[in-house]
């Protein structure tokens, strides 16, 4: 009797880990490998991410009112008269790409500046808030450069905005359900903008990443030289 060994499904031997900074899908919470396949952006909101067009259309239903509350933001920018506040009418859209294209680094810089590795339950008291300026005649990489970096009280954030709040409290009661210690805030600002960059994190145990006092500088680096390819440092031993 032929053995149906090919039949049967083999789960791989090493299960892909959840790492910070890379992107997750809203809806199941897959992290994206982006050489293998690119996560898609909500066209909505530009911030909510999914791994495929199902996830994208079962979240829908509850992903619809804090979508159109981050559209409404964006379509409102574009209504304002060009100002110091609001230096060009795609300033939201330039800053959401901003924030998607340097997720990886804005995240490390925010483990960094909250000191998540000694410290976990900062998360839940700080917020990092990355302030940019605008360079008008810069190219897509180089329009924004770091005017500066504060740690501020994480209700900052949330008080101003009960259904960025919800958001971020879904995302927290999610992370820990999972096994990590909640979801580090990031706020990019840019004039009269804003964007908030919620970033689930790992479990102490899982993190690798060294500890830096110069994310500041790494961070301005960067930016400033318009790279994209930034990867953390991790020489201790994962466990
Ligand atoms: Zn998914
Ligand atoms: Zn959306």
């Amino acid at each position: 009797m032929a053995p149906a060994a090919a039949n049967y499904y083999t789960p791989p031997a090493h299960p892909p880990q959840k790492q910070r900074g890379y992107r997750i899908c809203d809806t199941c919470g897959a992290v994206e490998n982006p050489t293998a396949q690119k996560f898609r952006l909500c066209g909505g909101c530009l911030t909510t991410q999914y791994c495929s067009p199902e996830c994208q259309k079962s979240h829908w239903p509850s992903h619809k009112t804090i979508c159109q509350h981050t559209a409404a933001q964006l379509s409102g920018v574009k209504q304002q008269p060009i100002s110091a506040a609001y230096p060009d009418e795609n300033l939201a859209k330039y800053l959401r790409r901003f924030t998607s294209t340097h997720a990886s680094l804005l995240g490390w810089a925010g483990f960094q500046a909250l000191q998540l590795k000694r410290i976990p339950a900062n998360i839940r008291q700080s917020a990092l808030l990355i302030e940019l300026s605008y360079n008008p005649h810069g190219e897509s990489l180089f329009r924004f450069s770091i005017a500066g970096t504060r740690i501020v009280p994480r209700s900052y954030v949330t008080s101003h905005d009960p259904l960025v709040a919800a958001d971020i409290d879904r995302r927290e009661e999610r992370c820990r359900k999972s096994g990590g210690i909640g979801t580090l805030v990031i706020l990019v600002q840019c004039g009269g903008i804003s964007q908030v960059m919620p970033v689930e994190v790992d479990p102490p145990s899982k993190i690798t990443w060294d500890s830096r006092d110069d994310w500041a500088e790494v961070l301005r680096h960067f930016v400033e030289s318009g790279r994209t390819d930034f990867k953390p440092i991790s020489t201790t031993a994962r466990g």
